[in-house]
């Protein structure tokens, strides 16, 4: 027991629950920004099962960026944690149109990469307890979780960082967000597509597209939004996975802030939520150390509730926040194949001049080529 303890149950300035993408680096980041030590922070996972745990979270294209590297300081990634490189993306746009462009891409070995931040947040001082939270009760001063095991939990501050079925955002009442399913197959990979990730975009896809990703010598992940295509052909594993995109107007309240899939961060378009819950929980945690260490005259626990509203008002404003794209998305949604077509004319034109004034004719298109150019910008 820690010195604030009571009968009722351990008490922490902060909880997160759910060591995914989003959960095990805000718990890292805030045990790495606190120098001073001024925060006790339990972070709570419900797969203790090692091969569990990296079950689900292979259950992903497992794909980012160079930026994400870039945003995620003072958290490094290690040589080990990356499966395979990209340098080709090849795309299908409805019937008519087929490009192949470089392209860089790293495929995570996600698990492993997860385990490394959660190694970190314990190397700092914070707390990890594999166990499931059922239910949250903001109606008390502190905010009450109690878990499968009978533990319970009393928090300053709780982070939902629980995936797209957060247990923390059904039972604290936010609205429920846009849920997809996708199915992922593990197949064998076309020889000479070691590096090369391939798109097929078309109206039958609802808004998304089928995708086939590398992942390590003479395999690919294969996958689409259940429904609207079909594979027969040989696979190693089939995999279904839900997904909470598009945003939520309202994530925080009653001390309770849900980040990640929990919060429908995933941007709807690129369908990408790895990099955006990394920013997520390295943005809210400086904005609850800053808070922790002001000098205002106000309680702790105001001040932390201050804290959270303005991450959410922060997380609003940037270029990350998945609800600025979902009119895109839901124009893409309402495309069909040739309307796609002429979507891609510009991206089909070899020459840059005659791509560019392509573009310009394309006006009706502006602002879903700006929607998917910020989208791969900040969300992979
Ligand atoms: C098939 C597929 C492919 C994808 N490909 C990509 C890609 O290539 N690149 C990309 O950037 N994004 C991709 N995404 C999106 C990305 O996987 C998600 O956006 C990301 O996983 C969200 O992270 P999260 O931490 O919010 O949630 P999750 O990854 O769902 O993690 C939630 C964590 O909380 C734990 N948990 C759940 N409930 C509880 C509870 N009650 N108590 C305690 N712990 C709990 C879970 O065990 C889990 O560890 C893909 C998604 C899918 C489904």
């Amino acid at each position: 027991m820690g010195p604030c303890d009571t009968a009722e149950g351990q008490v922490y300035d902060v909880v997160v629950v759910g060591a995914g993408p989003a959960g095990a680096p805000a718990a890292c980041y805030l045990k790495l920004f606190d120098t001073r030590s001024l925060l006790r922070v339990l972070l709570i996972e419900k797969h203790e099962d090692p091969a569990e745990y990296d079950k689900y979270h292979h259950k992903c294209g497992e794909g980012v960026s160079d930026g994400f590297f870039e945003e995620i300081a003072p958290i490094r990634i290690e040589p080990s944690d990356i499966t395979t490189y990209v340098d080709t993306v090849r795309e299908y746009w409805g019937m008519k149109h087929a490009t192949e462009d470089p392209f860089k891409l790293h495929i995570l070995d996600r698990p492993s990469f997860l385990r490394h931040v959660i190694e970190a947040y314990i190397g700092a001082g914070g707390e990890v307890r594999w166990d499931q939270v059922l239910e949250v009760d903001a109606s008390e001063n502190l905010v009450r979780l109690s878990c499968k095991s009978g533990f319970v939990a009393l928090a300053r501050v709780v982070i939902g960082a629980d995936g797209p079925n957060s247990r923390v955002r059904t039972t604290m009442g936010f609205p429920e967000p846009k849920i997809i399913t996708l199915m992922q197959y593990l197949v064998p990979d076309e020889p000479g597509d070691e590096h090369t990730i391939t798109f097929w975009y078309g109206g039958k896809y609802d808004g998304g597209y089928k995708y086939k990703f590398p992942y390590g010598p003479g395999k690919a992940k294969l996958g689409f939004i259940k429904g609207t295509a079909e594979y027969h052909g040989q696979s190693y594993e089939i995999q279904a996975k839900q997904m909470a995109l598009g945003g939520m107007p309202t994530f925080a309240k009653d001390r309770v802030v849900l980040i990640g899939a929990a919060g429908a961060f995933t941007n709807p378009l690129t369908c990408a939520g790895i990099r955006v819950g990394f920013v997520a929980g390295r943005m809210l945690a400086g904005s609850i150390v800053k808070a922790v260490e002001g000098q205002s005259g106000d309680g702790l626990e105001s001040r932390l509730d201050d804290a959270i509203h303005r991450f959410e008002a922060m997380w609003k404003r940037s270029p990350y926040y998945a609800g600025k794209y979902m009119k895109a998305y839901e124009r893409f949604k309402d495309m069909d194949d040739a309307a796609i077509e002429a979507f891609a004319e510009p991206y089909v034109q070899k020459g840059r001049l005659r791509g560019a004034l392509l573009f310009l004719k394309n006006a009706a298109f502006w602002p879903m080529y700006k929607a998917f150019w910020d989208s791969a910008r900040y969300s992979v």
